[in-house]
């Protein structure tokens, strides 16, 4: 309608003004600036000022949000270096647990694990929840990596931990960072078996 208009306001004041299809994308100087145009007002619907429907807003909302939020956690992460922002230095595009299938309550297990937070003593400890860092069955220095690699009660599910991914030609992990970094699906379903099996909680 709106070209409609502008055709008549042309044809009033004495210009002939046609419309002719024409070919798109083969270098026609004006056509790709028009073509640039919509391109951009995709995006925004601010360049030629037309305003988008509900839907195609949300869409841009989403993604304005996603940009925002990824510029802020690059920033967040550069400058608070933590156990997990060493894991995630940037936003992940999808919840990384959405590629798994693992029962919640290893799921649970396998995020405080990532974060760094849970039942071990030394965690407890460091929250004044707890007098001794020591793990009760060991006395030994009770933070993930002891729970994980080192603790007398789930040695034998430690060990199997251990060796699995030797099989899949990677470095044996001596920490629980280590095994979270590779950031691969088969080391994490061994990481759920050895929960599942152990019966480690945290
Ligand atoms: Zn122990």
């Amino acid at each position: 309608m709106s070209i409609r208009n502008k055709i008549c306001r042309l044809d009033r004041k004495g210009h002939k003004a046609t419309m002719v299809w024409v070919k798109a994308h083969c270098g026609i100087t004006y056509n790709e600036i028009v073509d640039q145009l919509e391109k951009d007002s995709i995006i925004d619907g601010s360049t030629i000022g037309i305003p988008l429907n509900t839907q195609d807003q949300q869409l841009v909302l989403k993604r304005n949000l996603k940009m925002g939020w990824r510029v802020e956690c690059s920033k967040y992460c550069q400058t608070n270096p933590t156990r997990y922002t060493m894991l995630y230095p940037m936003l992940p595009e999808s919840y990384w647990h959405n590629n798994y299938k693992i029962p919640r309550k290893y799921l649970s297990i396998i995020i405080r694990t990532k974060i760094g937070h849970g039942t071990f003593p030394s965690h407890l400890a460091r929250l004044n929840l707890r007098s001794s860092d020591l793990c009760d069955a060991c006395e030994e220095h009770g933070d993930l990596d002891h729970y994980y690699f080192g603790c007398s009660r789930f040695l034998i599910h430690s060990n199997i931990l251990y060796n699995n991914p030797l099989k899949c030609g990677l470095a044996a992990p001596l920490n629980t960072a280590y095994i979270f970094w590779l950031n691969r699906s088969d080391v994490v379903f061994y990481i759920a078996q050895f929960i599942k099996n152990s019966g480690m909680v945290i």
